[in-house]
């Protein structure tokens, strides 16, 4: 094998900061320490080149659903390698992996979302999506409807347009983002951002502010607003009750398509197969990626509704598309993929047992001393660390380094949790078990009294 698996750590980490560039990583910091480096994994659990178990809460960056080391996909992966490892859509062809892929997204998907514009990755998709959205207008001959409202502390991907729908500040910052005709409005934060009103006031605030947006550039300049059902990559930021609803309300009264990012959310996270299911939201176009394949291989796609479909299908040329968009082994492993999660029942135990067993364990870190707040959707879930419980204060003053000192302690105590600023996050492998789970938890405490 070409794979270096027998050469000491020190060895691959010196050949790791030589040659290689992470994402999202200070690159001096990272290599004058060493990356932890990961040989392999089963279940929920990563092995790394010292031989350390690591309970993985995050799936891997919140993709691998079904868990790691299933055969079968390697198997199916394999098979369609030998039979037809590569062929485009692009010129009048296509292929019985991706036909039979692009029907059971059909199936699963909630409503008319019957149609899926297969990418490489969430971000490719939403790339797809602002493409669509726009072309999808124009077709309809109201070729002004061109912006697209998203969120701040959103996350789309890194491309220019996921980048841009996305309201990261530290990307805006980089590289010349956004592009134009994307706006974006303030989060449904209640913790960190509702002051004394009440979540059911602030989630209604916080959607009508899509309503003033949409005022504010008048309906005939609004193509489209993009969300996630829950945020993410923000720090799992779960919104009340009242907040979809009036999205939704929204977006109807004003002709405004609605693009559901569900790239975490999607395939059993929330509890049901998408997250517009859990929080009864009706997009016209659902992003996915990772959980698909559960991450094994790279593949995402726009699942598009029958009206934007007849639109788009109509309108002559759509020139847009991938190398490997429905390529036919990502779509293979896919589906095989989803058969197992359904077959296995894993997304219904997830909803009936393994959700409702995390929430019980994980609302109890509200009472850690460190922890103002704990909040879940199904199976991700988020805490932010406090100096003042009462006040809902956050560690500013620190810079955000409490997060990240109570990061380190989790990966010491081989457990991965991730922090953004002040909030620590998890999004374990749908497949944890309960004695896992409790493992989890008290690999997290004791980060947390590690921490203080
Ligand atoms: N959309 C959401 C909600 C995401 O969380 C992500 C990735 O984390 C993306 C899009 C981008 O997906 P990818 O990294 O596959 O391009």
């Amino acid at each position: 094998t070409l794979i270096p698996n027998h050469l000491p750590t020190a060895d691959l980490q010196a050949l790791d900061a030589a040659h290689h560039m992470h994402p999202f990583t200070d690159g001096d910091e990272l290599n004058a320490k060493g990356a932890r480096i990961i040989t392999r994994a089963d279940g929920v659990y990563l092995t790394d080149s010292e031989g350390a178990q690591i309970l993985d809460g995050m799936a891997g960056l919140w993709c691998v659903n079904l868990g790691y080391g299933r055969t079968e996909l390697a198997d199916v992966a394999a098979e369609q390698m030998r039979q037809l490892p590569y062929y485009n859509t692009f010129f009048q062809t296509s292929h019985p992996p991706v036909i039979a892929l692009a029907k059971r997204l059909a199936e699963l998907a909630p409503g008319d979302l019957n149609h899926v514009f297969f990418a490489g990755s969430g971000s490719e998709a939403n790339d797809t999506n602002i493409r669509m959205v726009r072309h999808y207008w124009a077709a309809r001959g109201k070729p002004s409807k061109k912006t697209i409202i998203a969120r701040k502390n959103g996350y789309h991907g890194s491309t220019l347009g996921g980048a841009s729908l996305g309201g990261m500040s530290g990307m805006h910052a980089q590289g010349g983002l956004p592009i134009p005709d994307v706006t974006h409005i303030d989060q449904p934060n209640w913790y960190h951002e509702g002051g004394d009103t009440s979540p059911e006031e602030f989630g209604l605030e916080r959607a009508r502010q899509l309503e003033a947006e949409i005022a504010r550039l008048g309906e005939d300049n609004v193509a489209a607003f993009i969300a996630e059902p829950v945020q993410g990559a923000g720090g799992v930021i779960v919104p009340p009750e009242t907040y979809w609803p009036e999205i939704q309300r929204i977006c109807d009264a004003h002709e405004i398509l609605l693009i559901a990012d569900e790239v975490i959310t999607g395939f059993g996270r929330t509890g049901n197969w998408f997250g517009s299911q859990t929080w009864n939201i009706r997009p016209d176009i659902m992003t996915i990626a990772k959980g698909l394949s559960s991450g094994y291989v790279p593949i995402g796609g726009s699942i598009v509704s029958d009206h934007v479909a007849e639109t788009i299908n109509g309108a002559g040329d759509f020139n847009h598309g991938y190398t490997y968009s429905g390529h036919p082994v990502a779509a293979a492993v896919a589906l095989e993929n989803l058969r197992i999660l359904d077959e296995e029942g894993i997304v219904t135990r997830c909803g009936a047992e393994t959700a409702p067993y995390l929430r019980e364990k994980w609302m109890q870190l509200a009472d850690h001393p460190l922890v103002g707040e704990a909040r879940i959707s199904g199976m991700m879930a988020g805490i932010a660390l406090t100096p003042d419980k009462a006040a809902r204060a956050s560690f500013a003053a620190e810079g955000g380094t409490v997060g990240l000192r109570c990061r380190e302690r989790c990966f010491a105590n081989n457990l991965v949790m991730r922090h953004v600023g002040d909030n620590m996050i998890i999004a374990p492998p749908l497949v944890i078990s309960k004695s896992e789970i409790d493992t989890l938890i008290e690999r997290a405490v004791k980060s947390l009294d590690e921490t203080l």
